[in-house]
C-alpha cells in the first residue's frame, strides 16, 4: 500500500471541507508521517451542529420511509464489502494493528451497519391499556442532533457501534473522531454519500479533544452525547452535558478479571487469556489484563501463557505474518512502559517482556514485547489501573468467595470471562461479578447485537442490541379521548 502523506479534508455538510490548521498522522509501526488532517476549530465544530441542526428539521432523514433509511445504512455496508481490503489497510496503516485484527473490526462494521440498516423500521411504540374510552400510545422519535466522540483503539467499529443506531433512529450526526485515527471514518462518509444519505446528516469533523470534542459536547443544540474513552474523560463530558441537560452514553474503561478454575479446559484458557491481553497490543477496554489462576493450576497456566507469549510473532501490523503490534503511539508507548516500571519497583514478578523489542528493524516503532507479572496483588498499581498495552497482571486464588471479592474489587465493571465446566459454578460468577458483559469459556466476544456496557466507573447505558435504540430515541407518550 502507498504510504505518500496526503492532506485530509473533514466531512461538513457533505463536502470535504480543509481548515486553517492541521495535525500529523503517524504509522504506529514506523514512526512515518502518513497524512495530515484539519484540526477543527471550535467554530467549524458550531457550524457542524448548525448544519446537523438544519438537516435534522429539513425532514428528509427523519421523515423519510424507516425502510429506504435502513436501505442506505445497508448500501454503507456494502460499500465497505467492495473496499474491505483497502479499509482494513488504512486502518492498521493509522492504528496500528495486525491486519487480521482490522478486517475482524471492519467485518463487524460491516455487520453492525446491516443490522442496524435492518433495525430502523422496528423501531415501535407500545400501546397501553388505561381505559376503555382511552386509546394511550408511545412514539419513539429521535433526539434530534446526536455528538459521538470517537477513540483511538477500534476507530471504525467503535464510531459505528453509536452512529449506526443514531442514524437508523432518523437522527443527524456530528462524529468527532479520536486525533490520532481519524482516517477509515473519513472513508465511511465518503461511503454515507454516495449511498444516498442526504447532505448534512452525517459529519465527520476532525480535530483535538480539547477543542474540538469539547465544543461539540459543551454545544446546547446537541441533543444526545455518546463517548466512547477513558473515565477521566468521560467524567468530564458528564459534567458539561449537565450544564445543558444533555444525556450522556457513557463507555470508559475497564480492568477486567479473567478467572480460570481448574476443571476448564486448560489448553484453550490459557490460549485465549493471551488474546484477551495481547489483542490490539491490550489498548482495550475490554481487555482480560487480570486474570485469575486458581492455585492448583497456577504454576502449569503461568507456564503455558509464558511459553505461547514467547512465541507471539511482533512486527508492523501490514505485515500478514505479524501477530502483535505496535502502541498507537510513542505517547502511549511510553505511559505503558511507565507503568511496567512502576510494577517492577512495585515488587512484581516480571516473568517476560517489560521493554521494547531487541529487533533494530521495529525500533522506530511504537513496540513492547508482550509482557507478564506474576504474584500481582490489587495495591500494585499495574494491579489496579487500567494499563492499556500488552501487560498482563496474574493473581492467585483458591476459595470461590476470594476470587469473586478480589475480582470485583476495582472502580471499573466492563467485561468478565469465566473458565469452569462446572454450571453452576459459572451461573454463580454469572450473578455475583459486577461486571456488564460475563463470558463463560470465551472471551473478547461482542456482537452487533448484544448489548455492551459497563458497571461502575465503567460508564452508563448499552451500545449494541435492541436496548441501545433507547439512548438515540425519546419516548412521546400520547393518550387520545374517543369519548
Ligand atoms: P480519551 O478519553 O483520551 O479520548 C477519547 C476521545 O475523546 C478522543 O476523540 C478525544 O479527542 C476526545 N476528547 C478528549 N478530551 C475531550 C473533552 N474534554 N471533550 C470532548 N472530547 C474529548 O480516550 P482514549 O485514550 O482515546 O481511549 C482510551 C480509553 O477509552 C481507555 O480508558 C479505554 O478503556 C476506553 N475505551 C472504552 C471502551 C468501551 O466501550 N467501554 C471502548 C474503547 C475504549
Amino acid at each position: 500500500m502507498a504510504t505518500q502523506v496526503q492532506t485530509y479534508k473533514f466531512f461538513l455538510n457533505g463536502k470535504w471541507t480543509a481548515s486553517s490548521e492541521t495535525f500529523e498522522l503517524v504509522n504506529p509501526a514506523s514512526g512515518a508521517i502518513i497524512g495530515r488532517v484539519p484540526r477543527a476549530s471550535v467554530e467549524d465544530m458550531k457550524e457542524a451542529v448548525e448544519v446537523a441542526r438544519k438537516a435534522f428539521e429539513a425532514q428528509a432523514w427523519r421523515d423519510m420511509e424507516q425502510t429506504k433509511r435502513g436501505k442506505i445504512l445497508m448500501q454503507i455496508a456494502a460499500l465497505l464489502r467492495d473496499h474491505f481490503n483497502e479499509i482494513s489497510e488504512l486502518e492498521t496503516l493509522n492504528q496500528g494493528k495486525p491486519l487480521r485484527e482490522s478486517k475482524a473490526d471492519v467485518a463487524w462494521t460491516i455487520r453492525a451497519f446491516e443490522y442496524w440498516g435492518g433495525a430502523a423500521d422496528k423501531i415501535e411504540g407500545e400501546t397501553i391499556p388505561v381505559t376503555a374510552n382511552r386509546l394511550t400510545y408511545t412514539l419513539r422519535e429521535p433526539l434530534g442532533v446526536t455528538a459521538h466522540i470517537i477513540p483511538w483503539n477500534y476507530p471504525l467499529a467503535l464510531a459505528t457501534r453509536s452512529l449506526a443506531p443514531a442514524l437508523a433512529a432518523g437522527n443527524t450526526v456530528v462524529a468527532k473522531p479520536a486525533e490520532l485515527t481519524p482516517l477509515t471514518l473519513l472513508r465511511v462518509a465518503e461511503f454515507a454519500q454516495k449511498a444516498g444519505l442526504p447532505d448534512g446528516v452525517l459529519n465527520v469533523i476532525t480535530g483535538s479533544g480539547a477543542e474540538a470534542g469539547r465544543a461539540l459536547v459543551s454545544n446546547s443544540d446537541v441533543d444526545g452525547i455518546t463517548f466512547t474513552g477513558s473515565t477521566e474523560t468521560g467524567r468530564q463530558i458528564m459534567e458539561t452535558a449537565a450544564k445543558n441537560v444533555t444525556p450522556v452514553l457513557l463507555e470508559l474503561g475497564g480492568k477486567n478479571p479473567n478467572i480460570i478454575f481448574p476443571d476448564a479446559d486448560l489448553q484453550k484458557a490459557a490460549q485465549m487469556a493471551k488474546y484477551a491481553i495481547f489483542t490490539n497490543a491490550g489498548q482495550m477496554c475490554w481487555a482480560g489484563s487480570r486474570l485469575f489462576l486458581h492455585d492448583l493450576i497456577y504454576e502449569k497456566v503461568l507456564a503455558e501463557l509464558k511459553k505461547q507469549t514467547e512465541q507471539i510473532r511482533m512486527g508492523p501490523g501490514l505485515d500478514e505474518k505479524s501477530e502483535l503490534g505496535p502502541m498507537v503511539s510513542k505517547d502511549q508507548q511510553e505511559r505503558v512502559i511507565g507503568y511496567i516500571k512502576s510494577g517492577v519497583e512495585e515488587g512484581g514478578n516480571l516473568i517476560t517482556g517489560g521493554q521494547p523489542p531487541e529487533d533494530p528493524t521495529l525500533h522506530k516503532g511504537f513496540f513492547i514485547k508482550p509482557t507478564i507479572f506474576a504474584e500481582v496483588n490489587p495495591k500494585m498499581r499495574i494491579g489496579c489501573e487500567e494499563i492499556f498495552g500488552p501487560v498482563l497482571t496474574v493473581f492467585r486464588f483458591s476459595a470461590v468467595e476470594d476470587v469473586i471479592r478480589m475480582a470485583n474489587d476495582t472502580r471499573f465493571g466492563l467485561y468478565a470471562g469465566v473458565w469452569t465446566r462446572d454450571l453452576t459454578l459459572a451461573h454463580r460468577l454469572i450473578r455475583e461479578l459486577q461486571a456488564g458483559v460475563v463470558a463463560v469459556n470465551d472471551y473478547l466476544v461482542a456482537y452487533p447485537q448484544t448489548p455492551f456496557g459497563g458497571y461502575k466507573d465503567s460508564g452508563i447505558g448499552y451500545e449494541s442490541g435492541l436496548q441501545a435504540i433507547s439512548h438515540y430515541t425519546r419516548i412521546k407518550s400520547v393518550t387520545v379521548n374517543a369519548s
